[in-house]
């Protein structure tokens, strides 16, 4: 069997979830953290994720009913808030019956509740597009549609939800700006407020209030550039990228290795091949000098990746072989290292995961 596979570390992640819900909160001043696992729960498995973190999350996140409605069949029963709300006012129906929340970010979905009388309250989150300009209500359409949603029976709880662009930048001034929108375009409205993604969370302890949305932290991997930001040290890697040496070359110096030679040996050298590929989920642009783990002991890519192999360099590994692991990131080498090499995000770094079976632990 092809050795490349993924290991999940479950209790990394419940790990990361409690740190989430510290950090807004959680234990003491109110606050409370939905686990966004959209998107297969950034590559991890949204099933077996949401499932490890069902006794203690106080709810799950996900970007659309589809998402939803796999983690309800799957049995998890905590609130599940639509990110991006509604995509046709057909799934209002669905959404109730399933006890879902909605986001509601634009003025058709607040039109479309007047219009549809549901048998049960839906909890609605009212987003406020505070600067991020993608979805949201303007601010000056924003206390109308609060009033509007209001005073329909059928909306039950009424959260005021807001995004950050650049939360990842420490110094960036976009993030306040941001808050001070947020607070002039909802003062006065009563209710609860959700605001914090993971660099928020981690970064900006004057957004932590109220109801926070971590997804990325969740998986141990850092928003921010920086490997030094303190808080996201505290964050425990859950997937661990890993496959096999499965052939060895021994080459002199002037050598070309892989598709277009993009890496020429200076001198006798050793090449290991290991499976695993950009159809897999590694960036097919790391370049040289990628970091990887050999055998537990640091080492690097060279040449360019392919789509199911990628080479690294032995020559300091005279112990390695065919049938030596190695780990493209995780536990020994942080994903963000690998962002730092390739061109790429962590976020789509996680979500690229393919082909690779995903195998839990804890
Ligand atoms: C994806 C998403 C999140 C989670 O963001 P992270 O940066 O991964 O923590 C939070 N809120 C919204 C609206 C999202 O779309």
């Amino acid at each position: 069997m092809r050795p490349a596979r993924a290991l999940i570390d479950l209790d990394a992640l419940r790990h990361n979830y409690r740190l989430a819900r510290r950090l807004c909160g959680g234990d003491d001043g109110g606050g409370r953290a939905l686990a966004v696992v959209k998107a297969d729960a950034y590559g991890h498995g949204a099933l077996r994720c949401a499932a490890a973190l069902e006794a203690e999350a106080d709810g799950f996140a996900v970007a659309c009913i589809e998402e939803a409605l796999a983690l309800r069949e799957a049995g998890i029963g905590k609130p599940i808030l639509l990110l991006e709300g509604f995509f046709d006012a057909d799934e209002l129906a669905l959404i109730v019956h399933h006890d879902l929340w909605t986001v509601v970010h634009a003025p058709w979905q607040v039109e479309a509740l007047e219009r549809t009388p549901l048998p049960k309250p839906v909890d609605v989150w009212l987003k406020l597009d505070s600067g991020m300009h993608r979805v949201g209500l303007e601010p000056r359409d924003y206390r109308d549609a609060w009033q509007r949603l209001r005073a329909l029976p059928h909306v039950g709880a009424l959260v005021k939800m807001s995004h950050f662009a650049r939360a990842d930048e420490p110094d960036c001034t976009r993030t306040t700006e941001q808050l001070d929108a947020f607070a002039a375009a909802t003062a006065g409205l009563p209710g609860e407020s959700s605001l914090c993604n993971s660099p928020a969370l981690l970064g900006w302890p004057q957004a932590r209030a109220g109801w926070a949305r971590p997804g990325l932290m969740l998986y141990g991997v850092s928003p921010f550039a920086d490997p030094a930001h303190p808080s996201a040290a505290q964050l425990r890697p859950v997937m661990t990228l890993e496959s096999k040496v499965i052939a060895v070359r021994e080459l002199p110096a002037g050598e070309p290795v892989g598709y277009g030679a993009r890496f020429v040996t200076d001198a006798p050298t050793r090449i290991g091949v290991v499976a695993m590929g950009y159809a897999d989920g590694y960036p097919q642009f790391a370049v040289n000098g990628t970091p990887v783990a050999i055998d537990g002991r640091p080492g690097h890519l060279v040449g360019r990746v392919s789509m199911d192999m990628l080479t690294v360099d032995l020559t300091a590994h005279p112990q390695a072989g065919v049938g030596s692991r190695v780990e493209l990131w995780g536990k020994q080498v942080p994903a963000a290292q690998v962002v730092a090499h390739s061109q790429t995000s962590s976020y789509r770094l996680l979500c690229a995961g393919k082909r690779v079976p995903l195998e839990y632990r804890g």
